[in-house]
């Protein structure tokens, strides 16, 4: 390929850009990880990614991608055959059932149309008829990275609550953590799932698993084999610093940097801003006349938009002809909905004028593939920016 001038534009719901100041924090010559100066970065990261969960609680770094998270909740807490519930909200959802599949656990799906988050009601409705407490865990994707849709998890939270049934809560916020507001202990999340690569702006690479005092009771008895994954050697290994293997050095590096940005915004701030983007990019949709794939106001992403094209037109051709005329990446559609949708992802290191580039792009895009709509979309969301 020939050399592009400026910069790609990467709008993918993660990878998310990775800014200049933490490329520049990972761009360092790689330390002893058993040595004092690691223990000291080491201390830092476990420390400080406790405060981008919000728990007082242990959160285990692993060198992986969120896929590897995915199975350490599990391996961790559970025992061959035991029952779990799981929601499909989309296609991340469905993974991470067909991988609690492969791990015989017995996982019931709870049926979905990928337009909206995972239901309270129906998961009470499951567990109130589960009188012996068969099922061991309730597993949700909050932010379904594949449609746009974010699950309400305090309100999941609640309505387990209402049926007082034990069960672990585990919650997949992979693409939602550092982006969409996201609160383990106030939620009462038992493990949290999440990863490097989307809200932290750093490259993929290592994940996460914030837990609570009663995943912790669980993992003592629980007998799913594992080794790689066990959360009792890192947590013995973290209390000073340090990982029971080789750990991700420089990614470390710039989690020590994300975080000190993240808390020099405001995690708040953070949060109002991926709101304010998410609103500006559907208000461009409208003005398209295009929908967005989410259907429920209250659960629309902070993080992405999915947006449907109508019947007869090719997502995936649009996103070609974007990719060759303005060298900008969208998500493409996953599962179900490929070539039916795209995703504009508006997460991590993000202003109002990467949004606006971003926006152009997706507008003169969708003239050159000859895709029906309205002008006026980027209008729509400068207007609104500047008015907000
Ligand atoms: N869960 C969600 C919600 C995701 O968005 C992703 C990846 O995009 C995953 C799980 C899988 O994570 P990874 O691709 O890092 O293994």
């Amino acid at each position: 390929m020939s050399y592009q001038s400026g910069r790609h534009f990467l709008q993918i719901p993660g990878p998310s850009p990775v800014p200049e100041r933490l490329v520049r924090a990972m761009s360092k010559a790689v330390i002893d990880h058993r040595g004092p100066e690691f223990g000291e970065l080491g201390r830092n990261v476990l420390a400080g990614i406790k405060r981008i969960f919000q728990t007082e609680s242990p959160v285990v770094i692993y060198p992986a991608s969120g896929t590897g998270a995915w199975e350490a909740a599990l391996v961790n807490t559970l025992s061959p055959g035991d029952k779990v519930l799981m929601c499909e909200t989309g296609q991340f959802a469905t993974l991470w059932h067909e991988l609690a599949t492969r791990l015989e656990l017995e996982v019931e799906f709870l049926p979905g149309d990928w337009r909206h988050g995972a239901s309270p009601e129906a998961i009470a409705e499951r567990l109130s008829r589960d009188s012996d407490h068969q099922i061991q865990a309730v597993c949700v994707v909050h932010n379904e990275t594949s449609t746009g849709v974010t699950s309400r998890i305090a309100d999941i939270r609640r309505a387990i609550d209402g049926t007082g049934h034990p069960a672990l809560f585990m919650v997949d916020t992979i693409s939602g953590l550092a982006s969409a507001e996201y609160k383990h202990d106030e939620w009462g999340v038992d493990v949290t799932v999440s990863g490097s690569q989307k809200g932290l702006m750093l490259p993929p690479g290592i994940s996460f698993n914030a837990l609570s005092d009663k995943a912790l009771a669980r993992h003592q008895q629980a007998r799913l084999p594992k080794s790689y994954w066990d959360w009792s050697s890192m947590l013995a290994s973290n209390a000073t610093g340090y990982f029971p293997y080789t750990p991700a050095t420089n990614l470390l590096y710039g989690l020590k940097e994300a975080i000190a940005m993240l808390e020099e915004e405001g995690l708040d701030n953070v949060f109002a801003r991926h709101q304010r983007h998410a609103e500006a990019t559907r208000r461009a949709v409208q003005a398209w006349g295009l929908e967005v794939l989410c259907l429920n106001p209250e659960e629309y992403s902070p993080v992405l938009t999915t947006v449907l094209l109508p019947e007869g037109q090719d997502a995936d051709a649009l996103r070609k002809v974007i990719l060759a005329r303005f060298d900008m990446s969208l998500g493409a559609g996953l599962g179900k909905l490929k070539g039916r949708v795209f995703r504009i992802g508006h997460l991590g290191d993000i202003n109002d004028l990467t949004l606006l580039g971003t926006l152009a792009g997706v507008e003169m895009g969708l003239t050159c593939a000859g895709v029906p709509h309205s002008p006026g979309g980027v209008h729509a969301a400068m207007r609104f920016l500047a008015d907000h």
